[in-house]
């Protein structure tokens, strides 16, 4: 064996995502659009903040149609400021909140505000994401620059999406992702899986009044056969099953311990292992 690459369900080696941030009322138009063209949004909510979307909304809205939610701080308070006390208090109270709530286990985030891209009070990205990890939090979205690689991340609690939609090339790098061949000429890395993770407010487009804007990518995005649509959670954890796969030393055997089946690309042939199967080459 030469490589081999994780292909997401179904053996597809693209994905999508997207993350919305504060829980608002226009997250409920939102989520007609995006439903509608089959994209799956993880919906960042602070526990202690009333924007006006009610629990039952929540659940109608984001929940009942597959999405996700997840923490996003109790308060909106940056964990890059915040003391370590704080920012314990914050995204616990959150956590527990949701869960409590929605009766679902939460273990998403998306940083608030200015998140990690400044640290203040004593405060360091080291210090947070040990704290994060502590606290069940398996991953938390940053911002500040554009993945246009669409590589998987590397570091979960640092999970750069790929651009905001209000990012002037957003049209451009969709036609990037869409157009992008996992090549078998190329087969290096050309042949990693490619995730297209787009985040943003809801509200955004109604204070832009471009609803328009959304429908254009949702159309453009939705409903791809070679694309697995999914909320970041879903893609962590599939990702990490596949992380958790046995291999022998020689590499002709393979076995899954997870949940999940988990499909494979190795020297340019799909294979799936099902939960609990041993594989031999
Ligand atoms: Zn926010």
């Amino acid at each position: 064996m030469r490589y081999k690459f994780l292909r997401f369900p179904e053996g597809k080696g693209k994905a999508v995502t997207l993350s919305y941030d504060d829980g608002v009322i226009h997250d409920m138009k939102f989520s007609d659009i995006i439903t509608k063209h089959g994209l799956k949004c993880t919906f960042n909510l602070n526990s202690d903040v009333n924007r006006g979307l009610t629990d039952e909304q929540i659940k109608e809205f984001m929940l009942d149609r597959g999405h996700e939610i997840a923490v996003h701080g109790a308060n909106h308070r940056a964990n890059g400021s915040q003391s370590t006390t704080v920012g314990i208090r914050e995204t616990l109270d959150c956590r527990r909140s949701l869960e409590q709530r929605f009766g679902k286990i939460i273990r998403g985030m998306a940083y608030p505000d200015t998140g990690i891209r400044f640290s203040a009070n004593n405060q360091s990205y080291e210090k947070i994401k040990q704290y994060l990890e502590d606290l069940g939090i398996a991953y938390s979205r940053t911002l500040g620059g554009d993945n246009t690689s669409f590589m998987l991340p590397e570091d979960w609690h640092a999970w750069m999406p790929t651009a905001h939609h209000k990012n002037p090339e957003i049209m451009d790098y969709i036609n990037k992702f869409l157009n992008y061949e996992l090549s078998e000429k190329t087969y290096g890395a050309r042949f990693y899986p490619v995730l297209f993770y787009m985040w943003g407010h809801s509200y955004e487009f109604n204070n832009d009044n471009n609803w328009e804007l959304i429908e254009e990518i949702g159309e453009k995005l939705g409903h791809h056969d070679d694309i697995w649509y999914a909320t970041n959670i879903e893609i962590y954890d599939y990702v990490n099953a596949y992380y958790s796969l046995v291999w022998s030393v020689d590499e002709t055997m393979v076995y899954n311990p997870t949940l999940f089946e988990i499909w494979i690309s190795i020297d340019k042939t799909i294979y799936s292992i099902k939960p609990g199967e041993t594989l031999k080459f």
